[in-house]
Formats: C-alpha cells, sequence, structure tokens
C-alpha cells in the first residue's frame, strides 16, 4: 500500500495518537488477551475480538506481514482480577460437576465457533495458557530475587519494584482507589499473585509442583509469558479490553519490566520504553441496558442467541464496525435490526460484481479516491464507520469498469470482513428458533396471495395476509430491497 496515509493508533500509555512503527521492519506482531474458557463468551467479549481482527486486517492491508497470538486462559483467572474470589474455571467444573479439562475445551470450541461465524481470521497462534506452566515457572524464577516476595499463599510481585507502576492505568498505585486488599501479607495493595499455592488440605484439579510449592500460575503471568515466548520482546501491539488497562496490563506491564531487566542485568527499566509492546490498544465496551450480559443471568447476550433469534452474525459484526472501536457502544434489538439492513443493502449491491473478475489495479478517475479515502479511514486509528460510508459509495458508483469495482470492493472487504462477496443473500435469512412456520409454507401462502391480488380479489389477499401476520411473518410490499416476506425476529 502507499505511503501516502501512514497509520496512526491509539496507544493507552501514552493516552495519544502514535504513528505504527514496526519494531521489525515489514512485521507487524500483534498480541491479544483471550478468553477464559468457563463459559460461553457474551457479544462483549466478542467486540474485543472483532476490534483485534479488524486491526489485524488493517495490518495486513497496510502491508506489513502479520503474526497475531491470540491466547486462550484454561488456567488462572480468578472471579475478581485483583487477587480476590476463587479460579473461574475451578468454580465452573464444581458446578458442573466435570473434569476441568472437559470444561476447557467445551468452551474453547464454542468461542473458537463464534470466531468463525463472524469472520475472524485465524491467527497465526492460538496460545494455551496450560501448555506454558514450565516456562511460566522459569520466567517466575528469573525475577523472584528482585521482585517477588513470598508469603503462605504464594509467591507474590512487589510492584514497588518496578518504575512508574500503574502508569497505563493512569491510577495512583498504592492506595488505589477501589483496590481490595483481601491478602494478608502483601506488601502493597497492588501487588498479586504471581504464583498461588494450592491451600494445604485441598487440592485442585489443575495443579503443578514449583519452588513455591504445588499451585497453580497468576493470570497475570501467563500473557506475559506467551506474548513474549512467541512474539519476542518487545513486540508491537497488545490488544485487549478496557477493562484490561486498570489491572491485568499494568501487571503484565512491570512482569515485562522485571524480566527485560534480568535480560539486561539491570534493573528498574522505564515501564513505557519496556512495557513490552510499543503499542497498548483497548477496545471499549458494548453495554447492554436489557441486562442479558451477564452470564450469570440464564439466558445472557451470546451469539447463539442473536442466531436463535434470526440475526445473522455478520450483523452483529456490521454493528461493531459501524461505531469506532474507543468509543462505548450500546446494544439494542433496533441496532442489530439496523445493521442486518444494512449488510442485507450491500449484499445486494455487490451482488452483480460476483462473478466479475478483478482487475489488477484501480486507476478509474470515480474509483481511485474512493480508494485513498478508505485507506485514509482506516489509517486513522481504525475509523471503520467513514470507510463503511465510503464502501456505501462505491457500491453507488455506477458507469466504471465492473472489473475495477470490484477490485475495490474486495480490497475493501478484506479489511471489513463482511463477507461481501460471497455470502447469499438468502443466507442472511435465518430461522428464528421459535418461528413456528415453515419457509415452504409461506412461499405458497404468499403464492395465493399473488394470485388473490391479480384477480382483485382483496377480500381473500387481505385474509391471507392475515394468516400470515398471526403465523409471525411480516409481509413486505414494496420494499426497497426486493424482500417480500420475513418472519419476526420476537426480540
Ligand atoms: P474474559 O474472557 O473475561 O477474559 O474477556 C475476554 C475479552 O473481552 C477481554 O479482552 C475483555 O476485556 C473483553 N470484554 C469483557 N467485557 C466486554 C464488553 N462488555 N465489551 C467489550 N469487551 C469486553
Ligand atoms: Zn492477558
Amino acid at each position: 500500500m502507499t505511503d501516502a496515509t501512514p497509520l496512526t493508533l491509539f496507544n493507552s500509555l501514552t493516552r495519544q495518537l502514535e504513528p505504527f512503527e514496526p519494531v521489525h521492519p515489514g512485521e507487524a506482531r500483534v498480541y491479544s488477551c483471550g478468553p477464559t474458557v468457563y463459559n460461553y463468551p457474551h457479544i462483549g467479549n466478542m467486540r474485543a475480538y472483532v476490534f483485534a481482527d479488524t486491526l489485524g486486517r488493517t495490518l495486513s492491508f497496510k502491508g506489513y506481514k502479520l503474526t497475531h497470538v491470540i491466547n486462550i486462559t484454561d488456567v488462572g483467572h480468578l472471579t475478581d482480577d485483583a487477587d480476590a474470589g476463587e479460579d473461574k474455571m475451578e468454580k465452573m467444573a464444581a458446578q458442573q460437576a466435570q473434569s476441568i479439562w472437559d470444561i476447557a475445551k467445551h468452551y474453547t470450541q464454542a468461542y473458537w465457533a463464534d470466531v468463525a461465524a463472524l469472520n475472524i481470521r485465524q491467527p497465526a497462534h492460538w496460545s494455551i495458557a496450560t501448555d506454558y506452566v514450565p516456562q511460566m515457572i522459569a520466567f517466575a524464577q528469573s525475577i523472584a530475587d528482585k521482585h517477588c516476595y513470598e508469603l503462605p499463599s504464594g509467591l507474590y510481585f512487589d510492584t514497588s519494584t518496578v518504575a512508574d507502576y500503574g502508569r497505563l492505568a493512569r491510577a495512583a498505585t498504592d492506595e488505589g482507589e477501589g483496590r481490595i486488599d483481601p491478602v494478608e501479607g502483601k506488601r502493597h495493595a497492588a501487588d498479586f499473585a504471581i504464583w498461588r499455592k494450592t491451600p494445604p488440605g485441598e487440592s485442585r484439579q489443575m495443579e503443578w509442583d514449583s519452588p513455591w510449592g504445588r499451585g497453580a500460575p497468576g493470570w497475570h503471568l501467563e500473557c506475559s509469558v506467551m506474548s513474549r515466548a512467541l512474539l519476542g520482546l518487545p513486540f508491537d501491539i497488545h490488544t485487549g479490553g478496557i477493562d484490561h488497562r486498570e489491572i491485568h496490563h499494568p501487571n503484565e506491564i512491570a512482569q515485562n519490566q522485571a524480566i527485560q531487566g534480568y535480560d539486561a542485568e539491570h534493573g528498574h527499566l522505564d515501564c513505557a520504553v519496556h512495557s513490552g509492546a510499543r503499542l497498548w490498544m483497548h477496545n471499549n465496551f458494548l453495554i447492554d441496558r436489557t441486562g442479558k450480559m451477564s452470564k450469570s443471568s440464564g439466558e445472557f447476550l451470546r451469539l447463539q442467541l442473536l442466531i436463535d433469534r434470526g440475526y445473522h452474525p455478520l450483523a452483529y459484526r456490521m454493528m461493531c464496525l459501524q461505531a469506532h472501536y474507543r468509543s462505548e457502544l450500546e446494544f439494542s434489538w433496533e441496532n442489530l435490526g439496523a445493521a442486518l439492513t444494512r449488510l442485507k443493502r450491500m449484499l445486494m449491491s455487490a451482488a452483480p460484481l460476483r462473478d466479475v473478475a478483478p482487475a489488477d489495479a484501480v486507476r478509474h478517475p470515480k474509483l481511485q479516491p474512493l480508494l485513498a479515502r478508505f485507506e485514509a479511514a482506516v489509517s486513522d486509528d481504525l475509523n471503520t464507520s467513514v470507510a463503511l460510508t465510503v464502501l456505501d459509495e462505491v457500491l453507488a458508483t455506477k458507469k466504471v469498469p465492473a472489473e475495477e469495482k470490484r477490485a475495490l470492493v474486495e480490497t475493501m472487504d478484506a479489511v471489513l470482513g463482511l463477507a461481501l462477496l460471497t455470502l447469499d443473500r438468502e443466507a442472511l435469512r435465518l430461522r428464528p428458533k421459535g418461528a413456528a412456520i415453515e419457509e415452504s409454507a409461506i412461499e405458497a401462502l404468499m403464492a395465493e396471495r399473488k394470485a388473490a391480488r391479480a384477480a382483485k380479489d382483496f377480500a381473500a389477499s387481505d385474509a391471507l395476509r392475515d394468516k400470515l401476520i398471526a403465523s409471525g411473518v411480516e409481509v413486505m410490499d414494496g420494499d426497497p430491497l426486493g424482500w417480500e416476506w420475513k418472519l419476526d425476529h420476537g426480540a
């Protein structure tokens, strides 16, 4: 791609937009904090991966060779991000009376299914935390002398041993507001467990021997270890949801400073330079006022619920792309419906381009500026909502060579991931789980109604319409998108 519009990204560490300057020329190495696989992800969690995927796709579009790592947390994450509560995985396994390994396997598969449904590209590595326990122990041993202390409950990281602890969170470290300090003997409230010993008389399903006794690694340790092992320090970009800016990532940064001090044989490295990644990026939250996002509520907002209600998963991807990743996004069924309609429109406009061979280059004077504007939009801290409006313009452009238009739509869709040239319009019409009527019966009633109208038998036509409505079918006469009917979503 051109150098005319350099890629600029928002760095949470400096709270500023910064040009992307790769550590290794021509490459982009990205690490994304992945799910804790104790339950299904909710759609808010999936926003984090749509964001990371959009970032990865943009880096590829800009010509960088991307190496993306997403981890799977199958050990160590407590019900509270500070050192309080129980291990999420152990708790779920006990509740469901199942092996923790089976729980992890089941929910990892479920997460991967959502990843595929949202057209999120496969990263170069899915790193599974439990595969890295020996490296975690080795890492902890390297930094233990200078940076850690032992308590009966485990090995703790002393946050006063690194410069500028908590800079990412912009919080006062020691008296940090709202920080609970449930562990007796901790030197500072913000100190965190690197290794948690299994309490005497108890056993965990997942535990390993270590120099500090049998137990399990702390959650923060795993991301430092896996990112360093797979990408090398420093790498380019670390991503996660905005909640990680407060505890998890400051703790990863502290560990990264410590290990780099160990590698370089001098301590106390500068936080900004030795955080481990050049850029720390965070997506804002998806918020939901219906109260269904909590995993503890019975029917919670997971992708499958959207599908059961007849919304194609890519409508949710569209909904995410319509907002900036740094803005809160409010979920509502109406917004999702609007996103579905927009996707439908785009698919219809792109349909004639499907069988057209793409041109090698986009040169037409009407199209070239649109490519430049698209590139400027995504290069401006991933402004996908503007990019989508440019795509709308491309699709509406007339009297241009179809081959070039096809090439342009293909290029843009490679960044947005909406499957515009492969998804069938019919595939968007998912059948809501609660629907009582078969599609063939709807088509038959619609045909009967058409015949009645042609015969000017309006009483019969109205009766058929009422019958369809009573079965949950919305009759869409004169729909500009050419849809004759749709099944009510029942949302
Ligand atoms: P977890 O499985 O809890 O570790 O979370 C997985 C990812 O989802 C993390 O990057 C979180 O920061 C992110 N996340 C959690 N809740 C939301 C939300 N409501 N909206 C967007 N991202 C979220
Ligand atoms: Zn992490």
